[in-house]
């Protein structure tokens, strides 16, 4: 599967936010977008920010969401697709979908700084579904479903240092987690004002529905 190799700050400074795609450095001083709070490239400084059309506000929005959950544009279309295909409200499916992936569970419960490095623990084995090991990051966690780690990884130094830094973002609500075993549970979907207020998902969804 294709993968983005290249700096990941850019795309934070692309999308003008930051995106925490780099754990615990975004909550340092070394931040990229902090030093240097422009577009990446050569006329990044130069560009002036003008007003941007619909379909510019909706393209961005989209990168965005893509970019904070490490996502290709091919997977991203296809949770689309499948958010609008469920009962409900498409923008707040797409984000039950993605919020979903146990990749990103395993960063909101606290055990990883980073989805990237929640992805790796995912793939080398670390990760436990109701008992049985899941090495595919994208895997869709159902409500109920108990998170454990395998022996191995209790004294990970990584997951060590990601727990104790864990205060920094927070553990979402709609986890139980006691971050003392390392283990949790899916609680619930989360609804909408748990979810991050500044994801606009009404504008993926106008973007798509073109
Ligand atoms: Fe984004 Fe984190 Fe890099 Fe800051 S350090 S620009 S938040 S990825």
């Amino acid at each position: 599967m294709a993968r983005y190799m290249d700096a990941k700050c850019r795309l934070c400074r692309r999308e003008g936010e930051k995106l925490y795609l780099k754990g615990s450095k975004c909550y340092s001083d070394k931040c990229a977008i902090e030093r240097r709070p422009y577009a990446p490239g050569m006329h990044g400084q130069s560009r002036r920010p003008g007003r941007a059309s619909d379909y510019g506000l909706q393209l961005r929005e989209k990168q965005k969401v893509k970019r904070v959950y490490g996502l290709q544009e091919k997977q991203f279309r296809r949770y689309f697709y499948d958010a609008d295909r469920m009962p409900g409200v498409t923008g707040l499916n797409l984000l039950h979908l993605l919020e979903s992936r146990l990749d990103n569970i395993i960063y909101r419960m606290g055990l990883s700084t980073s989805r990237s490095e929640a992805r790796q623990l995912v793939r080398h084995k670390h990760i436990l579904l109701d008992g049985k090991v899941v090495n595919i990051p994208s895997c869709k966690v159902r409500v109920g479903t108990r998170i454990t780690l395998n022996e191995k990884a209790q004294d990970h130094l990584r997951i060590n240092a990601a727990v104790e830094s864990s205060g920094q973002k927070g553990v979402a609500e709609w986890l139980d987690v006691d971050l003392q075993s390392k283990q949790g549970t899916f609680r619930e979907l989360p609804a909408r004002d748990q979810l991050d207020p500044g994801i606009h998902e009404q504008l993926i969804v106008e973007l798509y529905s073109k």
